[in-house]
């Protein structure tokens, strides 16, 4: 088992979804853990050690939104299925440790819900092309060797050819795969970074050689991947860094096998500062030139983030890449400067 999964201590289980086929799953692969049935919210104890706690819970809310996104900028247009909430990485940028105000490891068990929900929102609607995925609130495969989640959503998401399903990710998980009927309706994908903001920032995800090695075997197996620059960070030596991710990229992929590629500089709510600054004091990156965007949002100032996509851009496309690479949550002034023109459809490079 990954070490990240190894801090796991206790699972707690909505009384409602104990005998799910999802619960009944968990169980057995966590059955060495303590396992407590809640009745009610008010039953859980309040604990300081909540990111050591899973649990398996009866959700009441949607589970198909559309992607928070951001006014003022433009953004991919894709819908989020929610799964569940928080992550074991614990990457020192991560907007959800300012996002949620716990850390337990939620996982939304009644998934029967899911499927009717998912069901009425997609049936009705074969002609209509939907981009979904679960990685938003949670990444989308970390909890996979334990719950099997994804490997349920593929299965159940092969009876809607209208919808193409992305599986974001920063480890590695392809038990998935044999479930899949179509590779043109599942896009694997993998947020990367330099070397440098791995090992500083992101130290609990794989390796960069890992989630490669797993690209390149999806490519094989004749999926498309999308990949990720997403935050970029602006550090002493960022050009070598990102120049050196660039570099591996195409030792392992070649351009037609990236179906998507997009770039965000970091970008967060300013309370995610006051958690950095107190958990991760090593994070120096958040003492940079940062202004308030126009939706709230602390930005990299507008020339260190032009300089940095103008150099990133100009690496990928020297590859290969082109129409593939679009920005996520930028104005219509940084597609014109970086790219060369606004895309006619939210976020997508057409
Ligand atoms: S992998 Fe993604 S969701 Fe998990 S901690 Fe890192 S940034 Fe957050």
């Amino acid at each position: 088992m990954a070490e990240y999964l190894k801090k796991i201590k206790r699972v707690l289980v909505d009384r409602a979804v104990e005998h799910t086929p999802l619960a009944r799953r968990v169980r057995q692969r966590l059955s060495h853990l303590p396992w407590q049935v809640v009745d009610k919210q008010q039953d859980i104890a309040p604990s300081t050690d909540s990111n050591q706690v899973l649990y398996l819970k009866e959700y009441k809310g949607k589970f198909l939104r559309f992607c928070p996104g951001t006014r003022y900028y433009r953004c991919c247009g894709y819908r989020i299925i929610h799964i569940g909430e928080n992550c074991p990485l614990n990457c020192t940028y991560c907007i959800l440790r300012a996002y949620f105000q716990d850390k337990t490891l939620k996982v939304w068990a009644n998934q029967n819900d899911l499927w009717n929900e998912l069901d009425q929102a997609f049936g009705p609607n074969p002609d209509h092309l939907f981009r979904v995925g679960t990685g938003e609130f949670t990444d989308s495969l970390v909890l996979e060797p334990i719950t099997g989640y994804s490997q349920d959503l593929v299965r159940f998401l092969a009876h809607y050819p209208n919808v193409c399903l992305e599986l974001k990710t920063k480890i590695v998980d392809l038990s998935w795969v044999e479930s899949v009927k179509r590779t043109d309706r599942v896009l694997p994908a993998w947020s990367l970074n330099s070397p440098d903001v791995y090992k500083k920032e992101e130290i609990e995800s794989a390796p960069l050689e890992e989630r490669l090695k797993a690209a390149r075997e999806c490519a094989r197996l004749g999926f498309r991947v999308c990949l990720h620059f997403d935050p970029i960070i602006h550090y002493p030596g960022w050009e070598k860094g990102y120049a050196q991710i660039i570099e591996m990229i195409f030792d392992y992929l070649e351009p037609e096998n990236i179906a998507y590629f997009s770039l965000g500089s970091f970008r967060c709510m300013p309370d995610l500062f006051k958690v950095i600054a107190r958990e991760s004091p090593h994070s120096t990156f958040i003492y940079n030139e940062f202004i308030t965007g126009l939706d709230g949002k602390q930005r990299l100032l507008l020339p260190l983030r032009l300089k940095q996509f103008l150099f990133i851009a100009r690496k990928l496309k020297q590859k290969g890449l082109n129409k593939q690479l679009y920005f996520c949550m930028e104005s219509d002034h940084v597609w014109e400067k970086v790219m060369g023109y606004t895309p006619k459809r939210p976020g997508r490079a057409e």
